[in-house]
């Protein structure tokens, strides 16, 4: 297995943290774990797998042209409030041709609940013709999926990865958050993370590696309160601390 690019800061998340309760310290881990000290990265990817082997994408859809939408739709939104409003909506438009003659008016008030929702009438009302080009469908190659309105590299990855299963990393808020404080990247920039994170792991990896990483974030490694105090990988992680490390306190911050 390749050496990470990027060995983590250990001393991190230790300054003035003397008392917590952390399971062990992290040189004990290290010496506890079989790879933990030269290889936290993949260590980190495997104790994931195991707190939550059905991470998966939490948005509903039945083919690329559905997932294409409610990617577009999930920005400033939460899954699942996407998947309230699009089975409406894949009623009513249920393919590029259809997404093409939308009404304005009409597909504003579908998705006036995803916030946003002017821009967002915006970008679809444009995708439709701009599928049509493609036959119908998404293209499935990043730099024709990039050229398509509402469509950045995050969604675009969204797409291959989830749609297609080819490799891709998407680099969302949480994705971005937990990679710095895994002490992988020290960057907020998308771009930078998809592209030093990617060097780490292997790209039969990613796929998984994102949907760990984000469901982590969205149950666990919350931006603004962590729930240290119930997190697996707290051993391995420099930054633990950032949030509560009193197990029952963390416990009340876990979503499930
Ligand atoms: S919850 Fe705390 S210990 Fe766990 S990954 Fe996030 S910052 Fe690190």
């Amino acid at each position: 297995m390749e050496e990470p690019l990027n060995q983590p800061n250990f001393e991190a998340g230790r300054g003035g943290r003397s008392g917590s309760s952390r399971p062990r310290s992290a040189e004990s881990a290290n010496s506890g774990h079989a790879n933990a000290g030269v290889d936290q990265p993949h260590a980190v990817f495997e104790i994931l797998g195991q707190a939550y082997p059905d991470a998966h994408c939490e948005l509903d859809f039945s083919s690329p042209y559905e997932l294409l939408v409610a990617t577009i739709l999930s920005a400033q939104c939460t899954d699942a409030r996407v998947n309230k409003v699009t089975p409406a909506l894949f009623a009513k438009y249920p393919d590029a041709a259809a997404l093409a003659g939308a009404n304005r008016a009409e597909l504003e008030e579908l998705i006036r609940s995803t916030g946003f929702f002017r821009n967002k009438a915006d970008n679809l009302l444009k995708l439709g013709p701009a599928l049509l080009a493609y036959g119908g469908e998404p293209p499935k190659d990043i730099d024709e999926l990039v050229k398509l309105p509402g469509v950045g590299r995050k969604t675009a990855n969204v797409l291959l990865s989830e749609a297609w299963n080819i490799p891709g990393l998407t680099t969302d808020t949480h994705f971005i958050r937990l990679s710095n404080r895994l002490g992988w990247v020290k960057t907020k920039n998308p771009e930078a993370v998809e592209r030093e994170v990617g060097a780490l792991f292997d790209p039969s990896e990613w796929n998984r590696l994102d949907q760990r990483l984000i469901w982590h974030g969205r149950r666990r490694c919350h931006a603004k309160k962590p729930a240290c105090g119930a997190c697996p990988v707290a051993e391995l992680c420099p930054s633990y601390g950032t949030g509560p490390t009193d197990p029952e306190e963390a416990a009340k911050l876990v979503k499930e």
